[in-house]
């Protein structure tokens, strides 16, 4: 038993957490504007939440933890992408969904169960604006549709500001159809040559908050466990989602905790293109940093402090891992994570803590738990991972080239070829172990790297 205390932006409080079900825990995090390739920033709110969603895993059981994560296909971002490129916006958001699940899962991220995209969820959104709409909660004004903040008693209540505070220091964009500066788009007119659906208030598009109300309604219904994403999303999209949902007869309940990662810097400076120190997740992997590494730095901040990315921090990062991966390469996934390990992933989300507590394991050569402790936080999804472990590359081709014989074999029925490959190998001083996952070829008393050459 793990406690789990996770801060709440909405009572600004660190809280034990309960869920609202034990057997049907239930997360919904904001996802990826899918135009381009995700930059390193973007990464933070997907690492801490797959985090939380292994703790949760691990407490709950895994079949009863359930994570939902968005993409936002409909944009005006990804209208000018295609306006500019000439390409179509279903190919580039296609593009762009495939890279990004490439680049979370080489930063070891696990996916989630569910990921929606909102074009594929308009008809809820029209739905839920037309409830808006009867109840008094939003209405139509020049092909528009706008909430109207007045009418939802707690607005402001989630970032904590009052109307009048959020006019005078929001940019909000002023239009003589809104009742008040601060009512925002539920519906706008597209013209013919930006996507748009029918609908009620003629042929248009969706504004961006009520896609995540009509994403985790269609999912979770309307009351669920954990809400989350990046600072910067707690105000206005999140104010916005809440007020459209809590209009929409969650009262004010909706997401029980909200969370907030802070944001993410390069060598103390705010990541922007002009200053040249913007790099896409793919760019830091290409430079040659294994996602292991770039996932260690991430956990060693806590997820509510600024969090600068830095080239020392990674080689302090990678040093620490080859010491980790060798001990852990002494040990079986049969160990339990570290109880040190879980507690500080339980006092909202330590990963810093973590780390140090995997520290002590690795100085008392508890070689099992740390293994398990990698495992839980993510740093070890299978086997070492190649770049930690001094094994020859060959072993790696070998592995690959014995696994396409072996499912031939297993349709022929004939298996001389892999029975022969596997003899050498033994002969080479390299342990086969061949299982229902996979083969796993390590080096063993009396390798000679020598003698695998003739095998590939
Ligand atoms: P976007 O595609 O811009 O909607 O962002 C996707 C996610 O990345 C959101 O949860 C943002 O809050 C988060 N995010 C964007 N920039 C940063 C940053 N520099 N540091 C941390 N999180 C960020
Ligand atoms: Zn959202």
């Amino acid at each position: 038993m793990t406690t789990i205390k996770l801060y709440n932006t909405k009572t600004r409080k660190k809280e034990v957490f309960t869920p609202l079900k034990a057997d049907d825990v239930r997360m919904y995090v904001c996802g990826p504007t899918v135009y381009d390739r995700a930059h390193i920033g973007n990464a933070r709110p997907v690492i801490v939440f797959d985090v939380l969603y292994r703790l949760l895993r691990e407490e709950f059981g895994p079949d009863y933890v359930t994570y939902a994560r968005n993409f936002t296909d409909v944009d005006d971002k990804i209208n000018a992408r295609a306006a500019e490129t000439g390409r179509s916006i279903r190919e580039i958001t296609d593009e762009t969904i495939g890279w990004y699940l490439d680049d979370m899962g080489a930063l070891g991220n696990l996916e989630p169960d569910h990921a929606p995209r909102a074009t594929e969820y308009i008809p809820e959104m029209i739905t839920m604006i037309e409830g808006l709409i009867k109840a008094g909660h939003a209405y139509e004004a020049e092909g528009h549709v706008l909430f109207a903040v007045e009418s939802y008693k707690n607005y402001g209540s989630l970032s904590g500001r009052s109307v009048d505070d959020m006019i005078a220091g929001a940019r909000v964009e002023v239009a003589p159809y809104k009742r008040n500066p601060m009512d925002f788009v539920l519906w706008k007119p597209s013209d013919a040559q930006t996507p748009g659906w029918e609908s009620p208030w003629g042929y248009g598009r969706p504004g961006w908050h009520i896609e995540c109300s009509a994403m985790s309604d269609a999912l979770f219904g309307n009351r669920f466990d954990i809400h989350g994403g990046g600072l910067d999303l707690a105000f206005p999209h999140h104010e916005n989602e809440k007020a459209q949902s809590c209009a929409c007869g969650s009262e004010d309940d909706f997401a029980q905790v909200w969370m907030h990662n802070e944001m993410l810097q390069v060598e103390g400076k705010k990541m922007s293109k002009s200053l040249g120190n913007f790099f896409s997740v793919r760019e830091l992997i290409e430079q040659g940093y294994p996602g292991e590494v770039i996932r260690f730095v991430y956990l060693s901040t806590h997820y509510r402090k600024p969090m600068d990315w830095t080239d020392k921090k990674a080689k302090e990062a990678e040093a620490t891992l080859r010491k980790w991966y060798a001990q852990a390469a002494q040990a079986l996934d049969t160990a339990e994570p570290n109880q040190s390990v879980l507690d500080a992933l339980g006092d909202d989300l330590n990963t810093a803590g973590a780390l140090a507590e995997m520290h002590q394991l690795s100085h008392a050569d508890d070689v099992a738990s740390l293994r398990a402790s990698l495992r839980a936080l993510g740093l070890l999804n299978g086997d070492i991972p190649d770049w930690a472990s001094d094994r020859d590359p060959l072993l790696g081709t070998l592995e690959a080239k014995m696994t396409v014989l072996r499912s031939k074999a297993m349709e022929t029925k004939d298996f001389a070829q892999v029975d022969a490959l596997k003899s050498a190998l033994t002969a080479a001083g390299v342990s086969v172990r061949m299982s229902k996952e996979g083969i796993s070829l390590e080096p063993a008393v009396g390798f000679d790297a020598s003698k695998l050459e003739g095998l590939a």
